[in-house]
């Protein structure tokens, strides 16, 4: 296994890292290096640039219009990205459907869906969750049934991240009851402006309608709409869950919050305590033993070797991570870290004004703790979302253990 990086891929970084800085936006990358409020706006921008760069969709085969760049380029070009402090794209199109559209879809609906999906025009949304089918994902009931030539869909799903912008939706849709659950589902690309599609908002615990309820009432749907065969949805599904896992680790992203919280810390005078010091050392030994996790990764499969089916572990160990870090830097601020303040994450908030309710000014000293704790109880999320860790970890140890 080697672990060190060639000269050509030195230079690949050095080109990605030099067109990064120069073209993300500088009002962007201060929001994320801050963790502001990102608004639609701040990521649809970026992904457009990226989308005019032929980048969006960097993980793509050139034959699909993306840059097909090996393992090793694609885990550069995302470090450079983290380090540079562009936002997180928003996968559900190049990450998660893109990839089952070019593996599973017909020549027709390449040409009509990735278009839009590569140059960031088009959002999408995932539809997979019900109320009681998140785990048991296979038990799903949003039923689409076949009238001539077009489904009818009714049901419901929900914890739809970021369906209030969603223009297309793909989801899983029962068309059949007959045998196993698993082999009645199908995978269905539905236009969310058609009639009969509602989205509900749900409130998280930061106070941030980040998920949605998303209902289909009657909602006609044509059949070219359906990726690949009828009842064979939930085989594409998975193919789609490893992409969604691997994507959630996000090492890179660990290791850019990983030096904000030092700076925090040191802001805060609590670096200088050996006991919070150690916290911060034992969480670097655990990025660094994941990055590690991740080149191994990808020099078995720069090296054409078989790689361990681990997009679960990926996710478990990057999930607690990012957990691990939230709650560090909130500790860090201490009483400044407050649960939710909606001012505290516009652009340009300065931390010294009045909050608009008007109870007391915010000392400008502590300016970069506001948005802390909402943080914080934002990012209890990843330990569910993309399939739960417990489950993830049932899964490990089918895989790993046999
Ligand atoms: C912020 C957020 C965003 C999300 N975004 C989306 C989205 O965009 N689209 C989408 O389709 N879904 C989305 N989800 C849904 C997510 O995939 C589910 O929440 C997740 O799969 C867990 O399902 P559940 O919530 O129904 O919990 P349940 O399945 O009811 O699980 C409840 C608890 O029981 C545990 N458990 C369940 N089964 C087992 C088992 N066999 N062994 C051990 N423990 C078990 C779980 O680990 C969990 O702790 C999102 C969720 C969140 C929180």
């Amino acid at each position: 296994m080697d672990l060190a990086f060639t000269p050509e891929e030195q230079a690949f970084r050095n080109d990605v890292r030099e067109w990064v800085r120069s073209h993300l936006p500088a009002d962007i990358s201060h929001k994320v290096h801050h963790a502001m409020r990102l608004s639609r706006d701040d990521m649809q921008r970026w992904s457009k640039i990226l989308g005019q760069k032929g980048w969006l969709g960097w993980g793509w085969p050139k034959q699909f219009g993306g840059p097909g760049w090996n393992a090793v380029q694609k885990h550069l070009f995302e470090e450079e990205c983290a380090l540079a402090g562009a936002p997180r794209v928003v996968p559900f199109g190049p990450v998660m459907v893109a990839p089952v559209i070019m593996a599973f879809g017909n020549a027709e609906q390449q040409q009509r869906f990735l278009p839009g999906i590569a140059s960031g025009e088009v959002w999408w949304s995932q539809g997979y969750s019900e109320p009681g089918s998140g785990s048991d994902l296979a038990s799903l009931k949003c039923r689409a049934e076949r009238r001539g030539n077009k489904y009818i869909v009714n049901g419901q799903k929900t914890w739809t991240t970021l369906g209030q912008y969603g223009e297309w939706i793909f989801c899983l849709v029962r068309t059949s009851t007959e045998g196993k659950p698993q082999t009645g589902i199908s995978f269905l690309l539905i236009d969310m402006k058609s009639p009969g599609v509602s989205v509900r908002p749900i409130v998280l615990l930061d106070g941030e309608p980040e998920v949605n309820e998303v209902w289909f009432d009657n909602v006609e749907v044509p059949v070219e709409n359906l990726v690949g065969e009828e009842n064979k949805g939930w085989h594409y599904a998975k193919h789609l869950l490893a992409h969604e896992r691997t994507n959630i680790a996000d090492v890179n992203r660990a290791k850019r919050e990983l030096e904000r919280l030092k700076r925090i810390a040191k802001a805060e005078g609590v670096y200088d305590d050996q006991r919070f010091r150690d916290e911060i050392a034992k969480l670097e030994v655990d990025v660094v033993a994941l990055e590690m996790l991740v080149l191994r990764v990808l020099s078995a499969e720069t090296s054409g070797k078989q790689s361990l089916d681990i997009a679960g572990l990926l996710k478990i160990r990057g999930s607690e991570i990012q957990q691990r870090y939230t709650e560090l830097m909130m500790l860090a601020g201490g009483p400044s870290s407050l649960p939710f303040i909606y001012e505290a994450m516009e652009a340009g908030w300065q931390g010294d004004q009045a909050f608009a309710s008007g109870l007391h000014a915010f000392p400008a000293e502590h300016a970069h703790c506001a948005p802390l704790a909402a943080n914080y109880f934002n990012m209890r999320k990843t330990t569910i979302y993309g399939g739960s860790n417990e489950v993830q970890r049932n899964i490990v140890s089918q895989v790993v253990l046999g």
